[in-house]
């Protein structure tokens, strides 16, 4: 039994799995490099829990038992009881290498490691740690509370047992699992990222300002939230990086980044969690920024 999680990364994706984690009566220790991160993660966990418990989904108690069962932390030796660590740092491969070989001498011998990579290699991530067969790709989606999908992704080295307790582990989170095989952006963001890049080309090349391509795309195609919407919600940063990784992997020219989500990158215009992206978050309302 997976009882004691700890989580690397304490942005929009750790602190989203340390949120449902905590509320399966688990203890989480929540780690980031940067403290000021971990207090805003525990000032959104809270919030996230108040609002569930406003809307009846769960009960106040359980929401004050999720908060206390949560230890922040900038130390790896807080790692030393851990049955499974699961890495949601940025989505920058030698980051993640860094954090795999940092990690490994603090784990348990028998602990488990996943990734919440969006698309890179499963099997290389796991090849730098001392236990590829303890190694999965465990990708939630944002916001975790709220979306109900979680991609597996085997590398090749994984074994049956650790796919079997993780698959176990999602469903007692209330997910539903989706296997996919190890190649770049598995299913969701292959699919998906090519799309909202699409988008950014639509809006660089002017075939239609942003209100455009999104009203077009929610009430032409039923999408929930318009392309560059959605690329702002997961992050500009993100989405440019899913993009190199599937040029990379996959060779194909298809898959080449627009030139203006590189320059929004660049430019630190990541997105919500910026307060800028292809809209502006400054105000009440966002306000579309071209
Ligand atoms: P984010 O920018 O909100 O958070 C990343 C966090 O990692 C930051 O708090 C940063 O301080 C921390 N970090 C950076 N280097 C670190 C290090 N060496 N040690 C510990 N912490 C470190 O990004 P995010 O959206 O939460 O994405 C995190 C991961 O989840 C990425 O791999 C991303 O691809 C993946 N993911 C993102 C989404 C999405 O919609 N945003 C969905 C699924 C998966």
């Amino acid at each position: 039994m997976i009882q004691n999680i700890g989580i690397i990364g304490a942005g929009q994706m750790g602190a989203g799995i340390a949120h449902v984690t905590a509320l399966s009566d688990r203890k989480v220790v929540l780690l980031d490099v940067d403290e000021n991160v971990l207090d805003k993660a525990i000032g959104g966990i809270d919030r996230n829990l108040k609002r569930q418990v406003t809307r009846g989904k769960i009960t106040e108690e359980s929401a004050e038992r999720a908060l206390s069962s949560i230890v922040v932390t900038t130390n790896y030796n807080d790692f030393g009881s851990t049955d499974l660590v699961i890495e949601a740092a940025t989505e920058h491969e030698l980051v993640k290498c860094k954090i795999f070989e940092t990690l490994v001498p603090h784990l348990p011998k028998e602990a488990l490691i996943a990734t919440n990579t969006s698309s890179i290699s499963i099997t290389r991530l796991a090849a730098t740690t001392d236990r590829p067969n303890k190694f999965i790709g465990m990708h939630f989606f944002n916001p975790v509370p709220i979306m109900q999908l979680v991609e597996l992704i085997r590398g090749i080295a994984t074994d049956e047992k650790t796919f079997y307790d993780i698959k176990e582990l999602s469903e007692q989170l209330g997910k539903v699992v989706a296997e996919a095989q190890d190649y770049p952006g598995f299913i969701v963001n292959r699919v998906l990222v090519p799309m909202l890049n699409e988008a950014v080309y639509a809006l660089y090349e002017g075939v239609g300002s942003v209100a455009s391509i999104d009203n077009g795309l929610k009430l032409g195609a039923n999408h929930p939230m318009g392309p560059l919407e959605l690329a702002d919600f997961i992050g500009l940063d993100t989405c440019l990086s899913v993009m190199q990784v599937l040029q990379t992997g996959l060779g194909d020219s298809k898959y080449r980044p627009c030139p203006l989500l590189i320059k929004y990158v660049e430019a630190g215009w990541l997105g919500r969690k910026t307060g800028r992206g292809f809209y502006d978050y400054s105000g009440d309302e966002p306000i579309p920024t071209r």
